[in-house]
C-alpha cells in the first residue's frame, strides 16, 4: 500500500476537550490538560500512525475573544494553523453546547470555506436526547462534512472517528519518521509540563500570570539530564504564593513535573525551578518565540 498523509488541526473553544483527544489519537501524552481554560498556548503537533496513514494533528489554544496581547497571539496561531493543514476538525463539549465562543468559530469557518468535521465531545456527560438536539442544531449549519460523538477521556467513538480520517488522507509521503509523536522541542515540552502543573496546583489567575521557560538543559554523564527553568511571574505577592511555605509549593510543582518528564524520557532528571518577578512578562518576545507564537499577531 501506498504511504497517505494528512495535517489535521482540532480546533475549538477554550475547554472543550481538544488536548485531550490529541494525546488518545497520539497515544501519548504530548499535549498538557487541565480543567482551566487557555491551558494550551500555541500550536502542537502530535503524529499518529495508522498502518499506512500518518495523520498529524495539531492541538491549537482554544479560540476566544482575545484582550491581552498573548492570548491575541494564540487565537492568531489557531487559526493560521488551520489554514496550514488539509483538514479542520472543530470540537465541541457537547454538555456546553452552541456557546457564543463555539458559535463564533462556526461563523468564521463559514466564512472560510474549510472542510470542516464537527465532533461532540464529553458524551459521557450528556443525556441522549440533548445529544439529538444539538446535532440537529449542527446540521441547521450546513458546515460539517460530517458529524461524530466522542468521549475523549474514555475513548468512546475515537476509533470510529479516526477510521473516518484515514479514509481521507490523500496519498503522499509521510512528514515525520514513524517513531515521532510531537515537533515540539524537548525544552518546550519540559516548560510546558512544569507550567500544567503550575495551572493544576495554583488557582485563580496566577497560572495566566506565569510563564515557564526552559534556561538550560544539560546532560550528565551518569545518563541523566539536569534541568534549570524560570517559572516568571508579574508580581512578588505571586511569587510567595507560587514558592509557598518554606518552598513546599514550588517544590511539590517540580516533582510532579519531573516525574512525568522522567517517565516521558525514560531516564532520570534533575529539575531546578527558580521563581522570578517579572511584570513585564507577557511583553517580552522571548515568552513568545519559545511558543512559536507571533509576537505582533
Ligand atoms: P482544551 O482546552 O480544549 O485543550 O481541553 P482539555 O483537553 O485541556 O480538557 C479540558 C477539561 O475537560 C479537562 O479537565 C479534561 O479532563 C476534560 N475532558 C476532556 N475530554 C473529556 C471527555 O470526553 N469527558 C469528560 N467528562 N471530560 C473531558
Ligand atoms: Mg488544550
Amino acid at each position: 500500500m501506498a504511504p497517505r498523509c494528512m495535517l489535521v488541526t482540532l480546533l475549538g473553544a477554550p475547554n472543550v476537550g481538544k488536548s485531550t483527544l490529541l494525546n488518545r489519537m497520539v497515544g501519548a501524552k504530548v499535549s498538557i490538560v487541565t480543567p482551566k481554560v487557555q491551558t494550551t498556548r500555541s500550536r502542537i503537533a502530535g503524529i499518529g500512525l495508522f498502518g499506512e496513514t500518518q495523520l498529524v494533528f495539531f492541538d491549537t489554544p482554544g479560540i476566544f475573544k482575545p484582550k491581552k496581547r498573548m492570548q491575541r497571539a494564540m487565537v492568531e496561531a489557531a487559526w493560521s494553523c488551520a489554514h496550514q493543514s488539509d483538514k479542520v476538525v472543530l470540537i465541541i463539549d457537547s454538555c456546553a453546547g452552541l456557546t457564543s465562543d463555539t458559535c463564533r468559530v462556526i461563523g468564521k469557518l463559514q466564512r472560510a470555506h474549510f472542510s470542516v468535521t464537527a465532533v461532540l465531545n464529553k458524551i459521557d456527560l450528556i443525556q441522549r436526547p440533548k445529544l439529538l438536539k444539538l446535532i440537529s442544531n449542527l446540521d441547521d449549519e450546513q458546515l460539517f462534512q460530517d458529524i461524530f460523538m466522542i468521549s475523549a477521556l474514555n475513548g468512546d467513538g475515537v476509533k470510529d472517528f479516526l477510521e473516518k480520517l484515514k479514509t481521507e488522507a490523500p496519498l503522499g509521503p509521510w512528514l515525520y519518521p514513524e517513531d515521532q509523536v510531537s515537533d515540539i522541542p524537548l525544552r518546550m515540552f519540559a516548560s510546558e509540563m512544569t507550567r500544567e502543573k503550575l495551572f493544576l496546583q495554583l488557582q485563580n489567575e496566577l497560572p495566566y500570570s506565569s510563564n515557564v521557560l526552559t534556561e538550560q538543559w544539560r546532560e550528565q554523564k551518569d545518563g541523566s539530564v539536569r534541568i534549570d527553568q524560570v517559572i516568571f511571574v508579574e508580581r512578588q505577592s505571586q511569587k510567595v504564593i507560587v514558592v509557598g511555605k518554606n518552598g513546599e509549593r514550588v517544590k511539590s510543582i517540580g516533582t510532579a513535573a519531573r516525574r512525568e518528564l522522567e517517565s516521558f524520557l525514560e531516564r532520570r532528571v534533575h529539575l531546578f525551578l527558580h521563581v522570578k518577578v517579572r511584570h513585564d512578562w507577557s511583553e517580552r518576545p522571548e515568552h513568545y518565540h519559545d511558543l512559536g507564537l507571533d509576537f505582533n499577531a
